[in-house]
């Protein structure tokens, strides 16, 4: 029997700030709270905590901006966001849904919330993840996974404990359909009153969890909802119980050790490329996207 993964912290969310005029974001890392490279391949969470926009004729959101060098994955809980991009892709991202969107070499991008959501308004809640890519792939050309709520994997937990959606990665048997450059986990489980999740990862892996709704207690340790665990690279097992109905999301991956150079809206590996990636942008290479 292997040792229990050990809890580093339980980080509580900060104030919120706002990104455009469509999320509400607490930012757990990296600036909300310095964890270093604790959770790469991870880079950045935000986390749009529960929230009720009322109804508008303009849609709320940010607009036409650039990435290179990394994912960013956007998972939906409440309510519904539009996205385009400059290589031609776009889609509405519901309740259950996962988008996963690769900006390597570079897109414009642009985040709304959906016009049927704009016109109705209510509940919003929502994650964005930068997710890192290793220096081979920084510059792999831009992809697009429209991951709806039906097609992510689903285990089933014992005793009516409740599901795992599995979105990349795998929980037992069940493999989650986005691909992804590194070993990534990333699973979206919904625990019942009195459910219970055990699983284990490599003690070399990233670990961190995100409570999204209910309570939660994981490898003895209570945490409130709207927290995040930040888990130490020490042992590999991982028991949560649920002692009511909970939503949390799991996110592990294999740490990419390479250097980080971070301007903006660009996660390069050198300054030196994140110049190039300026002089890029202002030559047009990254396409055209209509605000
Ligand atoms: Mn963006």
């Amino acid at each position: 029997m292997s040792d229990l993964r050990t809890v580093e912290a339980v980080l509580a969310p900060l104030p919120p700030g706002m990104v455009g005029d469509g999320f509400r974001v607490h930012n757990f890392f990296p600036n909300g709270y310095r964890i270093g490279k604790r959770m790469s391949p991870f880079f950045l969470l935000d986390y749009n905590s529960l929230v009720e926009f009322t109804p508008s004729e303009r849609p709320r959101g940010v607009g036409v901006h650039p990435h290179r060098g990394f994912e960013t994955v956007t998972i939906a809980y409440q309510g519904e966001v539009a996205h385009h991009d400059s290589a031609g892709n776009s889609g509405v991202i519901r309740s259950g849904d996962v988008q996963w969107m690769t900006a390597g070499s570079g897109v414009l991008h642009k985040e709304y919330h959906s016009a049927d959501f704009t016109r109705s308004g209510g509940p919003f809640q929502m994650v964005q993840l930068w997710v890192n890519l290793p220096a081979q792939f920084k510059m792999h050309p831009p992809r697009y996974q429209a991951l709806a709520h039906a097609d992510l994997g689903k285990a089933v937990l014992p005793d009516n404990g409740g599901a795992v959606n599995v979105v990349a990665g795998r929980y037992d048997d069940v493999a989650g359909p986005a691909k992804t450059f590194t070993p990534i986990e990333l699973w979206d489980a919904r625990l019942n009153a009195g459910g219970r999740m055990a699983f284990s990862l490599p003690a070399t892996h990233s670990c961190g969890m995100l409570v999204v709704g209910g309570s939660v207690n994981v490898n003895g340790t209570a945490v409130p909802t709207d927290h995040f665990v930040v888990f130490a690279r020490e042992g590999e097992r991982f028991e949560v119980v649920a002692h009511e109905a909970a939503i949390v999301l799991v996110l592990a991956g294999e740490p990419i050790d390479e250097p980080i150079a971070q301007y903006g809206p660009f996660l390069m590996n050198t300054h030196e490329e994140l110049q190039q990636a300026f002089k890029d942008l202002a030559a047009g290479k990254f396409g055209v996207l209509e605000d």
